[in-house]
């Protein structure tokens, strides 16, 4: 038996020069055509996760909703969407952070979580840190706990985890 890791990274698309070159995207949208190897994703996510004390997780926009979601359903805990500026439509709190070149901005209900909520923010991927700092601070300024950061794949070159260590060292993926 193959294991999840090696699974994964054999099931990840890897395409060269995109969004622009230099840049070798990981395309995770091939893992969702194999249901059974999403599955085993989803099992291995929940295993990491079930005796953890987290009440809800955050998923970052756009990739982060497919098995943060999924991960939220198994485990039964609330699900909170970390979005890009301008799609949420109530009340809401918003985080601009540097991108390499201009800024971003994301954004969250005000009413999504709730002060003092232990809170595990997911990722696709973790490549600098960026979106995943940005999206702990956002946390932090509603009053909630990060008690984590998972993502499916880390590019480990990028030092992803030195950013995000002086907001949670528990940073966990299924493949690096
Ligand atoms: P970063 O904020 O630098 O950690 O980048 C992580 C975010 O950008 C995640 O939402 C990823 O989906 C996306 N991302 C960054 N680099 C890549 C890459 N090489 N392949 C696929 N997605 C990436």
């Amino acid at each position: 038996m193959v294991d999840l890791q090696a699974r994964i990274k054999a099931g990840i698309r890897d395409v060269p020069d995109f969004p622009k070159d230099g840049i070798l995207f990981k395309d995770i949208s091939t893992l969702l055509l194999q249901p059974a190897l999403a599955n085993a994703i989803l099992d291995g996510l929940a295993a990491q996760y079930r005796d953890v004390g987290i009440d809800a997780i955050a998923g970052i926009e756009s990739r982060g909703f497919l098995f943060g979601n999924a991960l939220a359903l198994r485990l039964e805990k609330p699900f909170v969407l970390i979005r890009k500026a301008g799609k949420l439509p109530a009340e809401k709190i918003t985080r601009s952070y540097e991108l390499e070149y201009g800024v971003a901005a994301i954004e969250m209900h005000r009413d999504a979580v709730q002060p003092g909520q232990r809170v595990l923010v997911h990722d696709d991927l973790l490549a600098t840190g960026g979106s995943a700092e940005a999206a702990a601070l956002l946390l932090q300024d509603a009053g909630a706990h990060v008690a984590g950061f998972s993502f499916l794949v880390e590019l480990g070159f990028l030092a992803g985890r030195q950013r995000l260590a002086p907001i949670q060292t528990d940073i966990r993926s299924l493949a690096a």
